[in-house]
């Protein structure tokens, strides 16, 4: 590690892992327990709530992994064998006949008596229909056994699973038609600031569209979260409070805008008043400001409004926090090492996230990294991680975040 490159050593400024590990305790004190059981095509997104053990062995019985032949080696001398049955997927088989083979299909239960599956392929059939095998045979080849991916008490996945279409395929094959899982977490998404109008609406002197709403809203229900869409909440006090005060049924008000220094803070004088407030200087670039607290014992989020803050901030800090509300453990982003196809030479004291895609399986950034330039984003399909103090040369080894991963 580069002498400069020390995680935690950004001055004044929070460590990324330390507001990181801070959030996630405070997730763990709120834990949301409440669970709903669901049919399992509607668990998508959703936290298993129980471990799910297997009532099964899988699979139940020995089966061929081939369309074939099924034999006692024993009974292959080199002299063809008469097909004694012939076994389909989904029948049950007749024993054995000794001395004989059974044609089989893929699937298919291996019969009481054979010792191993010759493919098709390695057959000769004879014109009086006995078969002669042409390679050498092994025993239990081209059998898969029974019990071979499960075997009953076996734990399948544990409590806290996020559940995918893997999760649900694993589960089905279980036998699972319905599983218990967390229930939604409840979401509240405000953005704020007087210069913010919805899109369709058209633009006056000074306005902007809200960016932020609909990437947030449309994220946390790709997340499996309950969204409540609060609107804009203007930058002023009074409404500030009162709304912040009709969202008390959800379990966390996320806000976007309204934390950067020198701004009239609106929200953080609220949470001060009604709440508690702790407002993070983060090593974090784009995305230096992060509020958390609470109003009227409701958490709230307060990330920074450039939209390519947002984004990082909630891919990186809210994002794990929500999960692990749910009871998430494995919350961290996926994170492997590329070659850098860039370089970087001015060291910061933030980390940073560049936004960025692999090219020919290196690195490269989008052309302006601007916390304003949400295209940058579009562009790319990764988060690149310069650590603070770091300078790159072309092919220096550097961390490469998934987009793909974080955004579900
Ligand atoms: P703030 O954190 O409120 O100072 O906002 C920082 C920058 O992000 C300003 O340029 C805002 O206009 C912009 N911004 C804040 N909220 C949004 C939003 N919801 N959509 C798009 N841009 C925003
Ligand atoms: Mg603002």
């Amino acid at each position: 590690m580069n002498p400069v490159d020390k995680p935690g050593k950004t001055g004044s400024l929070m460590a990324v892992e330390v507001a990181m590990a801070r959030l996630l305790e405070m997730a763990e004190a709120s834990p949301i327990r409440e669970r709903e059981r669901l049919p399992l095509a509607q668990v998508q997104g959703r936290v298993l709530a129980d471990d799910l053990v297997s009532t099964l062995d899988l699979p139940p019985w020995p089966n061929s992994a081939m369309d074939g032949y099924a034999l006692r080696m024993a009974d292959w001398t080199g002299e063809p064998l008469t097909v004694s049955q012939k076994i389909f997927a989904g029948k049950a088989p007749d024993p054995l006949k000794p001395g004989t083979c059974a044609r089989i299909f893929t699937g298919a239960p291996v019969p009481a008596g054979a010792d191993c599956v010759e493919m098709q392929e390695n057959a000769e059939v004879l014109v009086d229909e006995r078969v002669r095998f042409t390679e050498t045979l092994s025993p239990g080849q081209n059998i898969r056994p029974k019990g071979q991916e499960t075997t009953v008490g076996e734990l399948i996945l544990s409590a806290g699973t996020r559940l995918g279409p893997i999760e649900q395929g694993l589960a089905a094959s279980l036998g699972c038609a319905e599983l218990d899982v967390i229930r939604k977490v409840r979401v509240a998404v405000l953005s704020t600031g007087d210069e913010l109008i919805e899109p369709g609406q058209t633009l006056g002197s000074g306005q902007i569209y809200n960016s932020n709403r609909v990437l947030l809203c449309s994220w946390l229900e790709r997340m499996g979260c309950e969204v409540i869409d609060a609107g804009i909440l203007p930058d002023d006090l009074a409404t500030t409070r009162a709304r912040l005060g009709e969202l008390k049924d959800v379990d966390l008000i996320l806000s976007t805008g309204g934390v950067s220094v020198g701004e009239a803070d609106f929200l953080g004088i609220a949470l001060r008043e009604e709440g508690e407030l702790t407002l993070w200087k983060l090593a974090i670039k784009p995305g230096k400001p992060l509020t958390f607290g609470h109003f009227r014992g409701v958490p709230v989020i307060g990330l920074p409004g450039n939209p390519a803050s947002t984004l990082v901030t909630f891919a990186l800090l809210a994002r794990p926090y929500l999960l692990r509300r749910q009871g998430v453990k494995e919350v961290e982003p996926l994170k492997f090492q590329v070659q850098a196809g860039f370089s970087w030479l001015k060291a910061g004291n933030r980390r940073e996230y560049l936004r960025g895609r692999l090219e020919n399986g290196r690195a490269v950034i989008y052309k302006n990294q601007s916390s304003g330039v949400l295209r940058s984003a579009a562009w790319a399909d990764g988060l690149v991680e310069v650590l603070e103090g770091r300078t790159l040369a072309e092919g220096d080894g550097v961390s490469f975040i998934p987009l793909s991963e974080l955004l579900s």
